[in-house]
């Protein structure tokens, strides 16, 4: 059994920064004895506006109310207006289109510029609606020792008449900075791990964590095999709090790490690691002991430790070489010949979902197609610059690369391509090292990182700070799909270059969820699921249909939150979605395309739409997009990485289109 202890105090100082010698800074002690600064600031407005009713909507102050001493929350933030404020709406989707508009944010973000936390306009942390003073809450554990700032959508406010506030993106005008956490500490390890009776010092400077364990009462350190302790390890894993509340697009995957310790030194310290990743985030550090008996016991030191800025990189890794690059001119005989216009079957590709529930329902169905809204939630012209993070090798940057060069002919709005600076970055693959088995982190750790869910893409979510901003993130080891595939192995040869293929197809699927495609059952898709064994080195022609479709510049953005918001029983989303917030979908469905693209009237349209699964049995030999998918494939053709999977390619058509174990599920997708 794990014992965890925490005894770090939670608590936070929070001063609100007068940005100017107006904005005098009171210092008040609560009543704990704490000091907290509180502010009145005279800000925004040069002269006070009240008296003109036709004046703008302005910020006449702000400030920050008092934090107990046992609190670990920020306190609120007082804004105050010049005339009573409504909620104002942000309008954002094209009419027709939208199913859900989306409301405007007020944003927290800290001084590395990351943005913390969006709070809707319509959330009930906001409060005071119909007044001029209006609070909000900021419930979120902050970082010790940093300063924040709030800004406000334009919009997001309005006065009685509708005239609307014109927002806040100045960091400079409401902020404040949270205090230093106390770094050094002891606990009784006997309290927190009963049968261990010692006592640990510990403390926190210049990165490093330093301890020494001492008998109770005893002020001289001894060693950890004098108490009779058999191994010892220092870990770190990435705050549970940050982590889940502000995420930083799954960078915390890299957080953590195991430290052995010299049972027989005195002191021990360690520099925490450096980050992988520019995102900051806290770490939580224990100490694990193994005593004689082989119990393991575990201790917090510290919780949510701050590295400075010298443990954060300033580059982005992996950074392609200059052979390695992507060439957007390799296909460029393709862009001359012009894409063609989406037709029906790409608007089923780019809309539709297959979802297997395993168990077979009772009317015998093991899974089906559902209506998939567009998957599209960057704000347009957001260039897609790629971060490979984690262990790579060159094969996994040429699979990057080929994607990009593909993208530049179906999706050229994207400009898909390499990150080269840490600000660029709108997508972060991390693949993730230390992940097959627990020799490295422990049993814990490891199963604290999740190592068995991986190969999978996460879009941002409408309340996560990157929403609008970010394609999300990619995270590969081993992905879900390729485990069913070695599940359903079922024939005799060997497959020598499965591994290979594997990394290759888990790019390729991944990327292609975040490009907006659903799992379907075609059977070359590189989203097929579960997939099939007839796949390409890269996305199938009607993978590409689907990709183009969805990032036409005629079809506006949309997301969806694909949480369990499906209603099995009853066959339709969950009003309420799966979390009772409302179902987190907008933007265009199947017949908002095909107004788009004018396909509503075609013979094809009612046929495939009430038959799904012909959207896979269309012939699209010598088409453009077969033509685009075997032409990058031909790159390969003499690379013996590749060599058997060219040599099984030649007998797919003496293979039936699933592995035999699907056959019964689905037979129809497995002619
Ligand atoms: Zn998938």
């Amino acid at each position: 059994m794990r014992l965890t202890f925490t005894f770090v105090s939670l608590c936070f100082v929070v001063a609100a920064c007068a940005q100017t010698s107006d904005n005098p800074v009171r210092t008040v002690e609560n009543s704990a004895g704490q000091v907290v600064n509180t502010t009145e600031v005279e800000s925004v407005a040069a002269s006070d506006p009240r008296a003109k009713p036709e004046s703008p909507l302005v910020l006449l102050r702000y400030s920050f109310g008092e934090v107990a001493n046992d609190d670990s929350q920020v306190p609120d933030v007082t804004l105050v207006f010049n005339r009573d404020v409504y909620q104002g709406n942000k309008g954002l989707l094209p009419a027709g289109v939208a199913k859900r508009s989306l409301e405007p944010f007020i944003s927290l973000w800290n001084s590395v510029h990351s943005p913390v936390e969006n709070i809707e306009i319509t959330d009930w942390r906001i409060k005071g609606w119909g007044s001029p003073v209006i609070t909000v809450d900021l419930p979120r554990r902050l970082a010790p020792n940093m300063s924040y700032h709030l800004t406000i959508e334009g919009g997001a406010l309005v006065d009685s008449d509708g005239r609307k506030f014109e927002g806040i993106q100045d960091p400079s005008v409401v902020m404040f900075s949270t205090a230093l956490r106390p770094l050094t500490n002891e606990t009784d390890l006997g309290r927190s791990c009963p049968g261990f009776p010692s006592t640990v010092k510990s403390r926190f400077v210049d990165d490093t964590v330093s301890l020494a364990l001492h008998a109770i009462g005893e002020d001289t350190p001894q060693a950890a095999s004098d108490f009779g302790y058999k191994e010892s390890w220092l870990a770190m894993r990435p705050d549970m709090n940050w982590r889940w509340s502000r995420g930083i697009e799954h960078s915390w995957v890299h957080e953590f790490h195991r430290l052995p310790l010299d049972l027989d030194r005195l002191t021990h310290s360690w520099l925490l690691p450096e980050s992988e990743t520019v995102h900051r985030i806290g770490v939580d550090v224990e100490l694990q002991l193994i005593n004689s008996d082989g119990q393991l016991c575990s201790v917090v030191l510290f919780e949510d430790l701050e590295r400075s800025d010298a443990r954060y990189p300033t580059e982005v890794p992996n950074l392609p070489g200059a052979g390695q690059l992507p060439d957007y001119e390799r296909y460029a005989s393709f862009i001359e010949e012009g894409l063609p216009d989406p037709d029906v079957q790409s608007v089923m590709i780019a809309t539709s979902w297959w979802e297997d529930y395993g168990p077979p329902f009772e009317d015998g169905r093991e899974g089906y197609y559902l209506d998939q809204p567009i998957e599209k939630s960057v704000v347009d012209g957001t260039p897609m610059k790629v971060a490979l993070y984690g262990v790579i090798n060159e094969h996994i940057i040429q699979d990057f690369a080929d994607a990009f060069e593909i993208l530049a002919v179906i999706a050229p709005s994207l400009q898909a391509g390499f990150a080269s600076t840490p600000e660029e970055v709108t997508l972060s693959v991390h693949f993730i090292d230390n992940c097959g088995d627990e020799s490295y982190l422990g049993a814990d750790l490891y199963a604290d990182l999740g190592c068995e869910n991986k190969g999978f893409a996460s879009t941002v979510s409408r309340n996560q700070p990157f929403f609008g901003k970010s394609y999300g993130s990619i995270q590969v080891a081993a992905a879900d799909w390729q485990r069913r595939e070695r599940e359903l192995l079922s024939w005799d040869k060997p497959y020598p270059s499965w591994y290979q293929m594997r990394t290759r197809q888990t790019v390729f699927h991944e990327f292609g969820h975040i490009l907006g495609l659903s799992h379907n059952r075609c059977v070359h898709s590189s989203v097929r699921a579960p997939n099939s064994h007839k796949q390409h080195l890269g996305w199938s022609a009607e993978d590409l249909k689907g990709i183009a479709a969805i990032h036409d510049v005629r079809v506006p953005q949309g997301s969806t939150e694909s949480g369990n918001d499906y209603d099995t029983d009853l066959n339709m989303w969950k009003p309420d979605g799966a979390y009772g917030n409302g179902r987190l979908a907008f933007g265009p469905e199947v017949e908002d395309l095909g107004q788009i693209f004018g396909l509503l009237e075609s013979p094809d349209w009612d046929r495939m739409q009430s038959d799904r699964q012909s959207m896979c049995e269309v012939d699209l030999s010598g088409t453009f997009w077969d033509r685009l998918a075997h032409k990058y494939e031909e790159k390969y053709q003499s690379d013996p990485r590749y060599a058997d999977w060219y040599q099984r390619q030649q007998e797919w058509s003496s293979w039936p289109d699933c592995y035999e174990a699907e056959r019964i599920k689905d037979p129809r997708a497995c002619s």
